[in-house]
């Protein structure tokens, strides 16, 4: 039998996991398996459990049954080797802070740093790069609360890259940027992926799921669907779930 990369050295195993929030229910028996080298998508509308599964992965919300393992170890030591690299829906920082777009996307070397939090040559080439693959180096001394909302996605995406870690977890990199952004950061995330990183980004909005993934998951509190985004994004579910009325209205390029 030919080895499975997915099955037998998976980058991302999610077995079985459920979370309850008091009375509800955010997320069912939910299982997912990555290997390296791909992009899903995590699809669903808003309250399907998105930024919960997110939020498991990374160590945030603790599963109230199920398991986590993240390159084939627990989720804390995956995170103390800044295995995985976490961009979420909401960022949390103060617009006022005079802080840099350049000092944003550093944060991300901090775990490569040491306790000295010393930028080293490698560091700062690491930044550049990654601002130079999200087209922000033009931008990168301006003060992160004077960028727009489009920019500062690019900058949290930068922050993610400079991390350099294999797994990267995506949480609604698109919401509220333009078209022309979405299409550069896919065009950003196909070369992680070549590169041989898996890469899980969520979205509520199906537009473009087709050019960015590989595979897409469909959630809606359990996991409905698994496949390529053409087997998941059905015509019963573009109705059924994103209410969509003229199915060809998405699926055209
Ligand atoms: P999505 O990211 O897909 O919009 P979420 O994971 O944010 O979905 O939310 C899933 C469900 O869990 C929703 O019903 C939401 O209201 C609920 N929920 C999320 N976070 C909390 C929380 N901290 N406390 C209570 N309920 C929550
Ligand atoms: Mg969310």
């Amino acid at each position: 039998m030919t080895p499975d990369p997915v099955l037998d050295d998976p980058v991302l195993d999610i077995e079985d996991v459920s979370v309850h929030y008091g009375e509800v229910t955010a997320l069912s028996g939910v299982s997912l398996r990555l290997g390296t080298g791909t992009v899903c998508g995590l699809l669903g509308t808003n309250g399907s459990g998105k930024s919960t599964l997110f939020g498991t992965t990374i160590g945030l919300v603790r599963p109230s049954s199920g398991t986590v393992r993240l390159l084939g170890g627990g989720v804390a030591e995956a995170r103390r080797r800044a295995a995985v690299a976490y961009m979420p829906q909401t960022e949390a920082i103060d617009r006022d802070f005079p802080v840099g777009a350049r000092d944003v996307v550093l944060t991300g070397r901090y775990a490569h740093m040491g306790i000295t939090r010393r930028p080293r040559r490698a560091d700062r080439d690491a930044v550049d790069t990654a601002l130079e693959r999200v087209g922000m180096t033009g931008l990168a001394d301006r003060q992160i609360g004077r960028l727009s909302g489009g920019q500062r996605k690019r900058v949290f995406l930068a922050r993610a890259i400079a991390q350099d870690a294999p797994l990267l977890l995506l949480d609604e990199p698109f919401a509220g940027v333009d078209r022309g952004t979405q299409e550069e950061m896919t065009r950003v995330l196909h070369e992680l992926r070549d590169d041989g990183r898996t890469v899980l980004v969520s979205t509520h909005d199906i537009t473009g799921v087709e050019r960015l993934c590989d595979r897409a998951v469909l959630l809606a509190t359990r996991l409905l669907a698994d496949g390529t985004p053409a087997q998941v994004l059905t015509p019963d579910v573009l109705g059924r779930v994103f209410g969509f009325t003229d199915a060809e209205e998405v699926a055209a390029p």
